[in-house]
């Protein structure tokens, strides 16, 4: 399985705790870049001749900013220049204040059957404080749009002045308003970002405050229906996001577009984060790489480790042996003794238990060393 990633660099305007490459005033370069976008498509969709992606996933920066006609080109030239499966996932993420019926509509006549809507909070204040463009309101419409079909919803914990009453309000919009997978997600406060001066003041909720909020917060969604399969991604059954399913199975993935990665034949590239610069690289018909790694035998084995153990899915030895033949609990003696208090094991499957799941990064520290 694969997966084809897009990146859509724009937004109406920059959240306060945002760290992507994405650009709020920049729209002057949208047709340019998309025209770009689609050329780099054709130009990669060649190297990939006879390989099957199951995945195209929209991201950014806000896709759903940009004229929808844009997306729908994208989307069929990649069905022209890439091989997909019967049945492909096809995403967008959508900011609650970009979108319209109109958009949708064309959104599903270009064969996207998922979406993802950054709710983050429903308490409007929040919202404001985050920088966002929408309101609760805005979401609700948003959701209006989408009954029936396979949508996510974004909530995050860790938001200055955030109760417990809060988040459960939040979770409730959101599994109210038909969400079959939510995603809750802690702010990381990035430095250089506007919100890290807020955390440099003690104004956010701290690490215990951040970890209890997480515990309610798997209580609601539990109670509301939604199983944890990653440590911040819960879901109605059978309802994963097959796009990221991939990632943490260390599968093979395209990206296309300003800072998108890719990773194929153990090799990792990396575009550049310069939109003029990727703009002109594709118009003289370079490939944007910027960085270029290949990934040795012993990182493969700690990728492919890390990544299992952060799912529900952990890591199963079989198919660990399968891939790199040996046991990784050998290849690990070290740190899988250090940290075998916090693994749950059954048969051949190793998995962090659920109490210590958010506190995966230490445990899986010791995997790097
Ligand atoms: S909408 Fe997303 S990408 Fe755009 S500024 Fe906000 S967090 Fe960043």
């Amino acid at each position: 399985m694969a997966g084809i990633y897009l990146h859509i660099p724009f937004c109406k305007q920059k959240c306060r705790y945002c760290d992507f490459v994405s650009f709020c005033n920049r729209m002057d370069v949208a047709e340019a870049y998309m025209a770009c976008l689609i050329k780099e498509i054709e130009m990669r969709g060649k190297e990939f001749a006879g390989k099957t992606f199951d995945t195209v996933y929209f991201g950014g920066g806000t896709p759903s900013v940009i004229d929808p006609k844009y997306i729908y080109a994208a989307m069929r030239r990649i069905g022209e220049c890439f091989t997909l499966s019967a049945r492909p996932e096809v995403t967008i993420e959508m900011n609650p204040g970009t979108v319209s019926e109109q958009k949708i509509a064309l959104y599903k006549r270009a064969g996207i059957n998922r979406f993802s809507v950054g709710l983050q909070s429903a308490i409007d204040a929040q919202l404001a404080d985050l920088g966002r463009v929408h309101t609760v309101r805005d979401y609700l419409y948003c959701t209006s749009l989408l009954k029936g079909e396979n949508f996510s919803a974004d909530v995050m914990i860790g938001i200055r002045g955030q109760t417990q009453d809060d988040l459960q309000k939040t979770i409730a919009v959101a599994a109210g308003s038909g969400a079959k997978h939510i995603s809750m997600y802690a702010l990381t406060p990035e430095d250089g970002t506007p919100i890290y001066t807020d955390y440099l003041n003690g104004e956010l909720p701290d690490g215990d405050e951040v970890a209890a909020l997480y515990e309610f917060g798997c209580a609601r969604l539990a109670e509301a229906g939604y199983v944890r399969y990653e440590v911040s991604n819960f879901c109605q059954k059978g309802c994963e996001s097959r796009h990221n399913l991939n990632y943490w199975r260390r599968g093979e993935y395209v990206g296309l577009g300003v800072s998108a990665s890719s990773f194929f034949s153990e090799r990792r590239l990396l575009n550049t984060t310069d939109l003029d610069e990727y703009i002109k690289c594709i118009l003289s018909g370079f490939f944007p790489v910027i960085d270029c790694e290949d990934v040795g035998e012993r990182d493969a084995r700690f990728e492919y480790v890390m990544l299992g153990l952060r799912t529900v899915y952990g890591i199963s030895a079989e198919a660990y042996r399968r891939r790199f033949g040996t046991d990784w609990r050998q290849d690990f003696a070290d740190a899988y003794r250090k940290t075998r208090q916090y693994l749950a094991e059954t048969g051949d499957v190793t998995r962090i238990k659920d109490e210590f799941l958010f506190v995966q990064n230490q445990i899986l520290s010791e995997y790097a060393q």
